[in-house]
């Protein structure tokens, strides 16, 4: 433990100074070292309405400062465990859509190499498809839980293939997702027709729509997603519009009737025992952030995605139950 990359504490320097990397680690361009890797994804080209994903990252890292190392709800200390650092941000190309996202695939394939998880900082959703394109080339096609207002599987916006409503219609032709093994969890709202759910629902995918989960707990679903996902790789996707705009307004494209904080936190947390091989948290735009409280949540949800990673170790686990 004691050569991992730890957090710098509130008592070294005080949370509103220090490094701006995630949870103000260490910060390294060397991944090779790492099993963890938390990397920033700025690029917002992809977006379709309110722009701004492109300060996603600055965002949650700036929000990421109060959070100290150990979940006091699961007694996850994934610091201890895992080798954790931040290697900052992907050079997208901001005048360039196609070239960003053959940016992004090839950092990603470099990260991949030394045989890191990465947990990725949006972004807008766009970026979940480059990601996917090199996780599958090492793992195969990958299940999914997919948290989201959206299903994103347009076949095109605007005449374009490649958009933040498109990813997972692109990961489907291109055999990256194992389709019985894929939940969409929160979406909701308006579309242009039944197909704009049932499509997925026909890949396979678990639709749970937001209807589904108010007013109880999703501990009870988890339970049936991770029967569905069983034991072969994962990646987790949460795009941040999946929480009521009440939680989370600083987003792109915000719809009423979301999932809670606490749901949130229990579908996260629900995933413990999966075999994660990569998250990200995608589509925060500070600008119409004015508290701060989306990219707050935010970066709390990347720390679970943390304290779920295989290989977590829990402190005083004896007294653990098996649902926390
Ligand atoms: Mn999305
Ligand atoms: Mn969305």
């Amino acid at each position: 433990m004691v050569d991992h990359p730890q957090p710098l504490g509130g008592n070294e320097m005080p949370r509103f100074a220090g490094p701006g990397t995630f949870m103000r680690l260490p910060g390294t361009t060397r991944p090779e070292n790492l099993d963890v890797a938390i990397v920033g994804i700025p690029f917002d080209l992809g977006t379709s309405l309110r722009p701004g994903a492109r300060f996603g990252p600055r965002g949650i890292r700036s929000e990421s400062v109060l959070i100290r190392p150990y979940n006091m709800a699961t007694r996850a200390a994934p610091f201890d465990s895992l080798r954790i650092d931040d290697v900052g941000d992907i050079a997208t190309n901001p005048y360039d859509k196609n070239d960003s996202i053959a940016r992004i695939e090839q950092h990603y394939r470099e990260l991949l190499s030394h045989g890191v998880t990465p947990i990725g900082l949006g972004g807008d959703h766009t970026v979940v498809l480059p990601v996917l394109r090199a996780i599958a080339e090492v793992h195969g096609p990958v299940g999914l839980v997919h948290i989201d207002a959206h299903t994103d599987i347009n076949d095109t916006m605007f005449g374009e293939a490649i958009a933040h409503g498109t990813p997972f219609r692109r990961a489907v032709d291109e055999g990256l997702l194992d389709g019985p093994r894929v939940a969409q969890i929160g979406v909701r709202a308006t579309g242009y027709a039944a197909d704009d759910f049932d499509w997925s629902r026909r890949q396979g995918f678990r639709v749970v729509q937001a209807e589904e989960c108010w007013h109880r707990s999703l501990t009870p679903l988890m339970v049936e997603i991770r029967e569905q996902l069983g034991a072969g790789p994962v990646y987790i996707s949460m795009d941040i519009d999946g929480l009521d705009p009440a939680y989370a307004p600083g987003t792109g494209t915000p719809e009423i009737g979301g999932l809670t904080t606490p749901q949130a936190l229990e579908i996260i947390r629900g995933c413990a025992g999966l075999d994660i091989v990569g998250c990200d948290l995608v589509e925060v735009a500070p600008a119409y952030d004015t508290t701060g409280t989306t990219a707050l949540t935010a970066a709390n949800l990347v720390y679970e995605m943390l304290c779920v990673l295989p290989g977590v170790h829990r402190r005083d686990k004896s007294v653990l139950t098996d649902d926390t």
